[in-house]
Order: C-alpha cells, then structure tokens, then sequence
C-alpha cells in the first residue's frame, strides 16, 4: 500500500495492477449524454487494448496521458500560485 504522493490509479484493464500512464477518454452516445466522459486509467501495455476495444464499438474515444486534465472535466481555473520553493 502507498500512500505518498499525487494519484495514484491503477490500471482499468482487468487483472493488472501497474500504474496508470494514460488515461481513455470515452462515452457512449446511446446511453450517455453528449458531454459525458467516462475515464478509464490504462497502463502502457493495455492503452491501445482499452481504446480499439471502445474503438470496436464505434464509441468516441480519446487517449490523454495520465498527467493532464481530461477534456470534457469541468474547467479548473489556472491557480497563480505563489511558489515557495527555497
Ligand atoms: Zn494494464
């Protein structure tokens, strides 16, 4: 168990367990709404499992890596910080 630093997501593929690096961005428009997302965490090995696998069913779907804001979330304003760093 870690409990550190940031997000840690694992992996949506099932039985694997590494560390999500991308993130599958995805809805599907018979029952979801047109801004919906659904978000699913891939590690490198599964991202292009995961996305032909929605890509298969004709389903809208976008790979972001991990690190950056999914699109569709609710825009988070850009916080000017004032770093503190010594
Ligand atoms: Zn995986």
């Amino acid at each position: 168990m870690t409990a550190d630093t940031g997000v840690a997501a694992m992996c949506s593929r099932a039985g694997c367990r590494r560390d999500a690096a991308w993130q599958v961005v995805w809805c599907n428009p018979r029952i979801h709404s047109p801004e919906r997302r659904k978000i699913w965490a891939a590690c490198e090995e599964h991202v292009a499992y995961l996305r032909d696998y929605l890509a298969a069913r004709d389903f809208p779907v976008e790979v972001v890596a991990f690190e950056t804001e999914a699109p569709g979330s609710p825009a988070s304003e850009t916080k000017t910080e004032t770093e503190t760093v010594k």
